[in-house]
């Protein structure tokens, strides 16, 4: 009796089976082996996944799987990260709300994750935007704030006067409205804050306990919060009467300052400038400069523009004069929004002081090829600036000192020493404005009382719920604003008419905690339990895009400490191995080139009609095969079928092994070859490397073919072989090795078997000696493969030094093998 591979039939069944079975349910209640893997939970855009989403899934799931087999209790929870712009702008274009746009989407989503046959633990399921879920985000800000961790204060945003509305940054194109294509402008709002950068070098030291962590990632959180040490320099400002403070990594180069640069937003600017003759064009000049969206300015290609004040300051160092600008390129964030300039070791100075003809002074000579001092260089000819080499010159009491941390530290010693300045470290790292100016995401929890001021919603009238009846136009600011039923409330101190506060915070709130939330998904009582965190964190395996390598991760670890803090859960990090999967790139007949799957190129590939013709297990075994999961791998079609036909030639094995005979010669040969395929797969899994393991699989799939096509293995080791080629195969294709399974008659799902183990011994083929005999006397003994066929005896045989001895000069007739026993060499006479 055959039977065709129908895998429509055979996914239905099992997708079906695995959900009545809530086979990915795990009772938190025990954390005896415990594995906690999680895969980022997804935004629900509306979009249809394409097979490029598919790689980071199902290769969480093959993942899952394989945990289970190895016995591990493996809790793989999953939600949806569903607060955001999206649904607003869908809200806005498709007049549909954005709660009824989003609840749909992930109902569409689930449906593709179980098509794929992705295994979560959906009692656990949890959603961003249920006020059951939200409530805790506004507990735990009401807590910060309650700490000194949110404050608020004025910070600029990106603002569409025509809209009148904030954009975020990405609805800023080319520096106009997204919507409008009116020029934006910065504006200055009202904005609440989280206050990160207390936490800067506790996020820094935590890198360190992270070896689990690809190294680029880690990099690219140091370079975020950018730690510098440096100093604080004091410049003496006479037209101002007081010393304007700035900060430099380099204060070894103060020497070389030749002139100061305040950046438009300094608070002296005012004052410095006016009594300038020109002060009403650099007044205008200062608010174009001001309202230039940030990310513009600090563009590396953007010009540098600058006035001169006619005000001057004194260099500490030199007590000489030198000329004080402002300029775009000084940013009000960094340090005191105030730089000295040293043309001749600062790349950005240099420029400037060319543009504008100001003088350059050394301090720092290269040395020459030999080591020793090389010339004096002419300022005035020094095209790249001196960066970090050379040794001091016409700096007394530092002339050649080497360029270095050591002397930096002499150098902050002596400012600290003569009154001038200090010590200090800076981090580019700023603190983390939570404030949306937009309807869907979580309220902020306050009220404004003209009596009171700010006053924190208590605790017990938690949570404030969005109100559903909204109107979206795009305009006019933020629709909450416009609900007079969630604006309009009374103060919780003295009961007088009061307003709420309309911003809605950022959705990276939500995610910063969700994976505390999977383990007290339904508890109404508090954010989570703390014992059974304490049981389950950290997260053993987080898996997700590198998009996500800097701002997510850092906020995530950030929360965990805060709650550390607050004595809720003992674990300060949050992840304990992180994985990137790379993204799948497809030829783009919009562009012409290969590139990442997505929508806007017109290159992704549906898994919709991928599964409706070869199934669900071919694109996860595709998938997994395609290459190395870290890294970029190209979508082929083409392949897709090769994947298919594998799947259909384990199928076709099943009625073959009725085939078998009950005993063959080489048992021993097929054997070698399952254990080594266990081995091989093992160790790949462990790795990730779920390409080499697919790759073992189809290798052992083909031995098993030939050897029940040349009837070389018995029934009994043929099945054996059969088995564990279903076992190791099914994190890849779970619903036809579920299917194979039960036709051989096991009644527990595959998820319940136990992974096979190798047996080291049977790595190795078994080895004989063989008598060797030239001419029927006993020349030599060699040793071979018990298995090894008549070939393979000889080539041994005649390697042997010996036997060659006996053989020269004479030439070979023919060669007798007695198999197991001896070969006799016969010549010519
Ligand atoms: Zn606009
Ligand atoms: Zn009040």
């Amino acid at each position: 009796m055959s039977t065709q591979y129908d895998h429509k039939a055979v996914e239905a069944k099992w997708q079906d089976r695995w959900e009545r079975h809530r086979a990915a349910e795990v009772d938190l209640r025990n954390s005896h082996g415990k594995y906690y893997m999680l895969m980022m939970f997804p935004y629900p855009s509306g979009d249809r996944l394409h097979v490029g989403h598919g790689r980071n899934y199902i290769l969480g799931d093959s993942l899952y799987r394989y945990l289970r087999m190895n016995g591990k209790r493996a809790l793989n929870p999953m939600g949806w990260d569903a607060f955001g712009l999206p649904a607003e702008n869908a809200a806005i274009q498709r007049g549909v709300h954005p709660r009824d746009w989003t609840v749909n989407n992930i109902k569409v989503m689930k449906e593709q994750f179980r098509r794929w046959g992705i295994l979560f633990d959906w009692s656990k399921e949890i959603a961003s935007c249920y006020p059951e879920y939200y409530r805790w985000n506004q507990w735990l800000f009401l807590r910060m704030l309650d700490q000194g961790l949110a404050y608020k204060k004025k910070a600029p945003v990106n603002w569409c006067p025509s809209c009148r509305t904030v954009l975020a940054n990405e609805q800023v194109v080319d520096g106009a409205c997204e919507r409008c294509g009116t020029a934006v402008v910065q504006r200055d709002l009202e904005q609440w804050f989280f206050r990160i950068t207390g936490y800067a070098d506790r996020l820094l030291a935590g890198l360190d306990e992270l070896p689990g962590w690809p190294e680029k990632v880690k990099v690219m959180q140091r370079n975020w919060i950018g730690r510098s040490a440096g100093a604080e320099i004091d410049f003496e400002v006479p037209a101002l009467g007081e010393k304007v403070t700035v900060f430099t990594t380099r204060p070894d180069t103060v020497h070389g300052a030749t002139f100061l640069v305040l950046a438009p937003e300094h608070p002296a600017v005012a004052r410095l400038i006016a009594g300038h003759p020109e002060r009403a064009e650099i007044e205008a000049w200062v608010e174009t400069v001001r309202s230039t969206p940030r990310i513009e300015r600090e563009g590396e290609t953007t010009p540098k523009e600058g006035r001169d004040t006619g005000a001057v300051a004194r260099n500490p160092a030199t007590g000489e004069e030198i000329p004080l600008w402002i300029a775009n390129y000084v940013l009000p964030e960094y340090g005191s929004g105030a730089i000295m300039a040293v043309p001749a070791h600062d790349t950005r100075d240099l420029a400037f002081a060319r543009q504008e003809g100001l003088p350059v002074r050394l301090v720092y000579h290269p040395h020459g090829a030999d080591g020793a001092d090389g010339a004096e260089i002419d300022p005035a000819a020094l095209a790249e600036p001196i960066l970090h080499e050379g040794s001091i010159r016409n700096a007394p009491p530092f002339d050649g000192l080497a360029a270095g941390p050591e002397t930096i530290g002499r150098f902050i010693a002596w400012l600290e020493g003569e009154g001038w300045g200090r010590g200090k470290v800076t981090y580019r790292l700023r603190d983390w404005l939570i404030s949306r100016q937009r309807y869907w995401g979580t309220p902020i929890p306050v009220v404004y009382c003209d009596a009171c001021g700010i006053v924190p919603v208590p605790e017990s009238q938690l949570p404030v719920e969005l109100p559903y009846d909204v109107e979206f136009t795009g305009r006019e600011g933020n629709p909450l604003s416009r609900s007079k039923e969630f604006v309009e409330t009374s103060c919780p101190k003295c009961g007088a008419a009061a307003r709420r506060e309309t911003d809605t915070m950022d959705t990276f709130v939500d995610s910063s905690w969700y994976y505390l939330r999977f383990l007290s998904p339904r508890d109404a009582t508090k954010m989570f339990d703390t014992e059974t965190a304490d049981r389950w964190m950290p997260v053993d395996q987080y898996i997700g895009g590198i998009e996500h390598a800097i701002l997510h991760l850092l906020y995530a670890r950030f929360i965990c400490k805060v709650l550390h803090d607050f004595g809720m859960v003992g674990i300060e990090e949050p992840f304990q191995n992180l994985f990137n999967q790379g993204m799948i790139t497809r030829f783009s007949e919009k562009s012409g080139r290969i590139e990442k799957m997505s929508k806007s190129k017109g290159n992704t590939v549906s898994p919709d009609q991928l599964i409706e013709e070869m199934g669900a297990d071919t694109e996860r075994v595709y998938t997994l095969f395609i290459g190395p999961p870290d890294k970029e791998a190209e979508w082929s079609d083409e392949a897709v079928s090769g994947a298919n036909r594998f799947l259909h030639r384990v199928w076709r094995l099943l009625d073959k092994l009725a085939e078998a005979p009950p005993t063959a010669p080489a048992d021993g040969e097929l054997e070698r070859e399952r254990h080594s395929t266990i081995q091989r797969v093992t160790s790949s899994m462990e790795r990730f490397s779920f390409n080499t393991a697919v790759a073992a699989l189809m290798e052992l799939s083909n031995a098993l073919f030939k050897a029940l096509e040349e009837k070389t293995a018995s029934r009994r080791i043929c099945e054996e072989t059969f088995d564990t080629l279903l076992q190791l195969l099914h994190p890849m294709a779970p619903h036809v090795t579920e299917e194979l399974w039960e036709r051989r008659g096991y009644t527990e799902s595959l998820l319940e078997a136990t992974w096979p183990e190798h047996d080291e011994k049977k790595l190795h083929r078994a080895r004989i000696q063989l008598v060797v005999q030239v001419d029927g006397k006993l020349r030599d003994r060699v040793e071979v493969d018990a298995d090894a066929d008549e070939k393979e005896v000889r080539a041994v045989v005649l390697a042997s030094p010996k036997v060659q001895e006996h053989l020269a000069g004479k030439e070979l007739a023919k060669a007798v093998l007695v198999p197991g026993r001896l070969m006799n060499l016969v010549t010519r006479r």
